[in-house]
C-alpha cells in the first residue's frame, strides 16, 4: 500500500524501512505534520501514518476521503487527536498500536521521579563543573511512601509493579479495576483518596471528556503539601495554568511531565535558536522543581521495533481482508 508517513524523524525511516521487507509497502516520509495546511500532500496515497501530534479532525477527513485514504494508522496508542465519528462517516478505518512496551512509558515515568526526588541531573551538572558540593540536593526514600495511580491499564499496571518493587504503597483509582494487580497488592481508592493520600501521583488514564482537566485547582487543593505529580500520559490531564499556581504556593512540591497540552507547537523541534513564544512552558521551565521532557517516554529501541512490526501488520491485515484486530472504533 502506498504510505504517507507524517511527522517523520530519521527514527522512524530506520525502523520501518527496517521491518517492511515482510511487507513491501510503498513507504514515503514527510517531515511536515499533518494538518489541515498539509492534507493537500495525501494524493496519490492509500494510507496516511501519523504520530501523536498531527491533528486529523473533520476538515481533515474530508479532504483525505477524497484524495482516495482508507486507512489512518496511528503509530501510537493514544488517538484523541483523530475525529473517530468523522472517519468512521467517510468509512475510513482508523488503526492503532494500543500495546508496545508499555514498560518503556512507565520506565520514564519513574526517571521522572527520581530525577526529581534525587537531583541527579543538577549533580551532574555541578561535578561537571568540579562542584562536589552536596548542599540542597536532599531527596526522600521511596521506600513506605504512598503513590498514587490514575489509570492501571497496560502503562500503570507496569507503573504500579515497578513503585511496588521499591516498597512504596500503591494506590490507584480506575473506571475499570485489575484483580491481577489487587493480588499483587494495589489498593483501589476513589479519585479522592488518591488525591487526598498520595505523595507521588502518576497520571497513567487516557485523554478523553471525562479526564480532560482531571488536574485543576480544585483537585490540586486536596493533595497533600509538597505532592510530586507525573505526567507521562497526555499534556490536557493537566490545567497547566493551576499547576503553576500550585508551583508558586508549594502545594505542589515537584512536577515531572512528558506531555504538554500545547506541545504540538513545541515537541519533536529543534527551537534552541528561536525565541519561544509560548509563556506557559517558559514559566513552567524557569521552576527548581519541575522536569519536562519532550514526549519520549515511548523512545527504546524495543518499543520503536514493535511499534514499525505492528503498524506495518495493520496495514498489510487491512490490504488482505484480514480482521483489523487494532482498529480503534467509535
Ligand atoms: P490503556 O488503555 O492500557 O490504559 C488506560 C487505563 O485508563 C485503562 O485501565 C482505563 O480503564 C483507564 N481509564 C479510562 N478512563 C479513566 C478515567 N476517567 N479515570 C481513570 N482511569 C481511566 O492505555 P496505556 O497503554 O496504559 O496508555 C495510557 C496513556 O499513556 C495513553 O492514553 C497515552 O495517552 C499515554 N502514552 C504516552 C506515551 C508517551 O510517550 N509519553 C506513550 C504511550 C502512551
Amino acid at each position: 500500500m502506498k504510505v504517507a508517513f507524517f511527522s517523520a524523524k530519521s527514527y522512524d525511516k530506520e525502523y520501518f524501512n527496517k521491518f517492511n521487507s515482510d511487507h513491501q509497502h510503498d513507504l514515503t516520509f514527510l517531515e511536515v505534520p499533518l494538518n489541515a495546511q498539509t492534507v493537500s500532500l495525501t494524493t496519490g496515497f492509500d494510507v496516511v501514518c501519523v504520530f501523536v501530534n498531527d491533528v486529523i479532525n473533520q476538515k481533515v477527513i474530508d479532504v483525505i476521503h477524497a484524495n482516495g485514504i482508507k486507512v489512518i494508522a496511528l503509530r501510537c496508542a493514544g488517538f484523541n487527536n483523530v475525529d473517530l465519528k468523522a472517519a468512521k462517516s467517510r468509512g475510513i478505518k482508523v488503526v492503532r498500536v494500543p500495546a508496545y512496551s508499555p514498560e518503556s512509558v512507565a520506565e520514564h515515568a519513574v526517571a521522572l521521579i527520581l530525577t526529581l526526588n534525587r537531583k541527579t541531573h543538577k549533580a551532574y551538572n555541578r561535578v561537571r563543573e568540579g562542584n562536589f558540593s552536596i548542599e540542597n540536593l536532599t531527596g526522600f526514600n521511596l521506600f513506605g511512601k504512598t503513590v498514587g495511580v490514575i489509570g492501571t491499564g497496560l502503562i500503570g499496571a507496569s507503573f504500579c509493579k515497578i513503585m511496588l518493587g521499591f516498597g512504596c504503597k500503591v494506590q490507584a483509582y480506575d473506571i475499570r479495576e485489575s484483580e491481577e494487580l489487587v493480588q499483587i497488592g494495589v489498593q483501589y481508592k476513589s479519585l479522592d483518596e488518591v488525591f487526598r493520600e498520595s505523595e507521588i501521583i502518576s497520571l497513567h488514564c487516557p485523554l478523553n471528556p471525562h479526564t480532560a482537566y482531571l488536574i485543576n485547582q480544585e483537585s490540586i487543593g486536596k493533595m497533600k503539601d509538597g505532592v510530586m505529580l507525573i505526567n507521562t500520559s497526555r499534556g490536557a490531564l493537566i490545567n497547566t495554568q493551576d499547576a503553576i499556581e500550585g508551583l508558586k504556593s508549594g502545594k505542589i512540591g515537584f512536577l515531572g511531565i512528558d506531555v504538554y497540552e500545547q506541545e504540538a507547537d513545541l515537541f519533536f523541534q529543534d527551537l534552541s535558536e528561536i525565541v519561544i513564544q509560548d509563556d506557559v512552558i517558559a514559566r513552567l521551565i524557569s521552576f527548581p522543581n519541575v522536569l519536562i521532557t519532550g514526549h519520549l517516554g515511548f523512545f527504546t529501541k524495543e518499543a520503536l521495533e514493535e511499534i514499525a512490526t505492528i503498524t506495518l501488520g495493520n496495514l498489510s491485515d487491512f490490504e488482505h481482508d484480514k480482521e483489523l484486530v487494532n482498529e480503534v472504533k467509535s
